[in-house]
């Protein structure tokens, strides 16, 4: 039974190493290739965008996807649309592999707002110091707010680099732990940082700094998603892809 999971997450990875033992199924797992060097995965990888929608649908039937898996991050909202239309076209099952979103817990000060240029203007008129977890594609708004000072931490290195006379970069790959994320904030005398409700643990270290040092954190709304089925955790992901392999094989597919 040959699976296709959508990556470029610890969950995606996670998934991939449990269906590998597995030798009932055919895994291939997808990257959308921005990261110059992905952590290793223990199933085959293919690289690059799959054209649309239309792509994608091309792809599962040339390959004989029986099942496809949305394990992409929760902020990827254009290949998961893809992939609802992809699977609606061609009738292969798809199953969302999804964090929920980090409840706020008392003594987070979080202002919650709907789009990068809402963050930029929330941190405000006064010059601070911030730390921006984002990735590459919402970093240049900040270049709109020059007068901050900023700490940016990103896999790969931001390049070119933002158009801002106060930057430092950290070019690290998670997990961080709270004590970590801690003495970073300290080191460099942050004052308020700009996130993502990424859920999962890996990325949680920042947030429960920010509870204990009394920072605020201005948080960047899910984007809406597609409906459709998902699982939180790895193993209801296993329990629905062996009922699915049931159903094939009764069918005798
Ligand atoms: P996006 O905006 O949803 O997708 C943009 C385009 O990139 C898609 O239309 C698709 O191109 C291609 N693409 C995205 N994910 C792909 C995948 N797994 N395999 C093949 N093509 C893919 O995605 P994004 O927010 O740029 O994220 C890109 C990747 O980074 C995803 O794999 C995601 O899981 C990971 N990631 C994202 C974030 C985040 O905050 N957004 C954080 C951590 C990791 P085509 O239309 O040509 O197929």
């Amino acid at each position: 039974m040959n699976i296709l999971i959508l990556g470029g997450t610890a969950e995606a990875r996670a998934l991939a190493a449990a269906l590998a033992q597995r030798t009932v199924y055919a895994v291939t797992l997808s990257l959308a290739g921005r990261t110059a060097a992905p952590a290793p995965h223990s199933v085959p990888v293919r690289s690059g965008g799959f054209g649309g929608a239309e792509g994608l649908a091309r792809y599962l039937r040339a390959e004989c996807i029986a099942a496809l898996i949305d394990a992409t991050h929760p902020y990827a909202a254009a290949i998961s649309a893809n992939a609802a239309q992809a699977a609606r076209e061609t009738g292969v099952p798809l199953l969302a592999l999804l964090r929920p979103p980090w409840p706020k817990l008392p003594g987070d000060a979080w202002l919650e707002v709907e789009t990068v240029s809402d963050a930029v203007r929330a941190i405000g008129e006064i010059p601070r110091r911030v730390f921006l977890a984002l990735g590459r594609k919402e970093l240049q708004s900040f270049e709109h707010a020059p007068h901050h000072s900023y700490l940016i931490r990103s896999v790969d290195p931001v390049d070119p680099p933002l158009a801002v006379p106060q930057a430092s970069y950290i070019a690290a790959r998670g997990p961080f732990s709270a004590a970590e994320d801690r003495a970073l904030l300290e080191h460099y005398r942050i004052e308020i940082a700009v996130a993502k409700n990424s859920g999962g643990d890996a990325t949680y270290g920042k947030i429960a700094a920010a509870r204990v040092l009394g920072l605020p954190v201005i948080m960047l709304q899910r984007p809406a998603l597609p409906p459709m089925e998902s699982a939180a955790t790895v193993d209801e992901v296993l329990a629905w892809l062996d009922h699915a392999l049931t159903l094939s094989t009764a069918r005798g597919v």
